[in-house]
């Protein structure tokens, strides 16, 4: 098994799901319910994780996800205090922590 896809915003990541699976790759969800567990664990060891059952998949998956992300993160914006490429998901500049615009 590898790890081929996470991230904090659940959504995505259940997007994410949805379209590996569709192009007929098996998948693993790892920590689906660790979100109760935020407070106890590092934040990031409770997104939820995508892995492929079968090794041999990994680099068709992490294909069809960097196509789909190229989409997903289109609407990404970028920080005007640090200049930053953020997701559009962060309310938040990852690296300083300015607002969104
Ligand atoms: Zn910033």
């Amino acid at each position: 098994m590898k790890l081929i896809y996470t991230h904090e915003n659940r959504l995505l990541v259940f997007n994410i799901q949805n379209i590996v699976e569709n192009a007929g790759i098996s998948i693993i969800l790892k920590n689906e319910y660790a979100a109760g567990a935020v407070g106890d664990l590092v934040p990031h060891e409770t997104w939820v994780e995508l892995w492929v059952k079968d090794d041999s998949d990994y680099d068709k998956a992490m294909h069809i996800i960097e196509s789909s992300c190229n989409t997903i993160n289109a609407a990404g914006w970028v920080c005007h205090h640090c200049t930053e490429k953020n997701d559009a998901s962060f309310d938040f500049c990852w690296h300083c922590h300015n607002s969104a615009p």
